[in-house]
């Protein structure tokens, strides 16, 4: 697995961004071979596209991530990770979806729990990690 950094990603954002990518590598699932990492100007503070069938995916930077505190944006990454790790299940979900556009409530539905899955699991990691270190 490798990062691809976009070249005119700014710096401070990949000053702030490494580290912690260094950090919670090993969270990333073993079917991805590259995250792209690029600057998005959009609101909040990331997000991300997952390409399962492909072992790609995108990270995008946006500029609230350094607005946010240590443990925040820390948890942000996280919960960016933690959507890879969970691409194979939306590609299902997608494609499931297809089949049915017009049911919106399903996708609202599916798309709600896998936020709280993930949003849940990204706080408990970062929590963890943060009281392992003291
Ligand atoms: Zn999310």
């Amino acid at each position: 697995m490798r990062f691809e950094w976009k070249a005119d990603t700014p710096p401070e954002y990949r000053a702030a961004v490494e580290p912690l990518l260094k950090l919670w590598v090993w969270l990333l699932p073993n079917w991805l071979d590259v995250v792209f990492i690029e600057y998005e100007h959009k609101s909040g503070s990331a997000g991300t596209i997952t390409r399962d069938r492909y072992r790609n995916a995108t990270l995008f930077l946006r500029p609230a991530l350094l607005e946010e505190g240590d443990y925040e944006r820390e948890v942000s990454l996280v919960h960016e990770l933690c959507h890879f790790c969970q691409g194979p299940i939306q590609s299902v979900l997608e494609r499931f979806l297809e089949e049915a556009p017009d049911d919106k409530f399903k996708a609202d539905t599916a798309e709600h729990a896998m936020e709280q899955v993930v949003s849940d699991l990204s706080h408990a990691l970062v929590r963890h990690r943060r009281k392992a270190a003291h």
